[in-house]
């Protein structure tokens, strides 16, 4: 069985075409699918798709740092009143982050978002799925001055830092977070990408979970395309290559890594 940690199966892309994605992901050998919200208006869409099938699709909760807009301040709270409800159906909290590529005006904002939402994982005790671009260095000192806040209280903090595409030295800060996988997409099959060198330096593969952020970043073959789950095939292939391992073995270490850090996935599986 393999797991796509991070996929946006319920947008309007796969409208037309959900059960086609659906069975090509089962036919590929997908068991389970992953789905990180992005704002209010994504939530319900994301739920009617695993009310479809809960045994397949697993949702979460969290507001993406590009998607703050103006009303975010009223948003948050919305969100948390759905984490409240005794049998919530959210196995993280996602996805949220820091992206400071296209606009740094609400940086401030996007911290202060960030650090109340990975409040509620503490509290609610759920693992993180962390979005960050442009912004590495802020990223990691928010979570550091969290993780001390979280120790004095007694909890931990677990997740993953989603599309990881950073140096070694990232790499190595990032896994510095004992808990925390990192998230390899379809970047790493791009020919120009530098991602296969800097995983064979500094990432066991006990620390990575796969992922395809469908519609995005489409792994080659299949470039230019819409990415649906079934290409991360594509995916535990060149992960294969990297780690020179059978990609069966490849698809059942980082399975077992998804579901030790989403161990909600687990209960609610049949
Ligand atoms: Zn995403």
């Amino acid at each position: 069985m393999i797991i796509d940690t991070h996929s946006h199966l319920y947008g309007e892309e796969f409208l037309a075409d959900i059960s086609d994605v659906i069975n090509r992901a089962r036919a590929a050998g997908l068991g389970k699918i992953f789905l990180p919200n992005i704002n209010a208006a994504s939530i319900e869409p994301m739920l009617a798709l695993t009310r479809r099938d809960p045994d397949f699709f697993y949702p979460m909760i969290g507001l993406h740092p590009e998607d703050l807009g103006t009303t975010w301040r009223e948003v948050l709270p919305q969100m948390e009143a759905l984490l409240q409800q005794p049998e919530h159906p959210f196995i993280a909290i996602g996805e949220v982050g820091l992206d400071y590529y296209w606009d740094r005006s609400l940086n401030e904002e996007q911290q202060e978002a960030f650090a109340i939402q990975v409040g509620w994982a503490q509290k609610y005790g759920l693992p993180l799925m962390i979005h960050t671009r442009d912004a590495h260095r802020e990223l990691v000192n928010i979570l550091k001055q969290q993780i001390v806040h979280c120790k004095l209280s007694n909890c931990t903090l677990s997740g993953v830092f989603h599309c990881f595409g950073g140096t070694a030295e990232e790499a190595v800060e990032l896994l510095e977070f004992e808990g925390f996988m990192l998230g390899i997409g379809g970047v790493v099959t791009f020919k120009k990408s530098h991602l296969p060198d800097v995983l064979k330096a500094a990432v066991p593969l006990e620390r990575i979970v796969v992922e395809t952020d469908s519609p995005y970043l489409t792994p080659v073959p299949y470039r230019g395309k819409r990415n649906e789950s079934a290409y991360l095939v594509e995916v535990l292939r060149k992960l294969s290559q990297i780690y020179e391992k059978d990609i069966e073995e490849v698809a059942s270490i980082t399975t077992s890594n998804a579901l030790k850090t989403f161990p909600k996935s687990q209960i609610i599986a049949v």
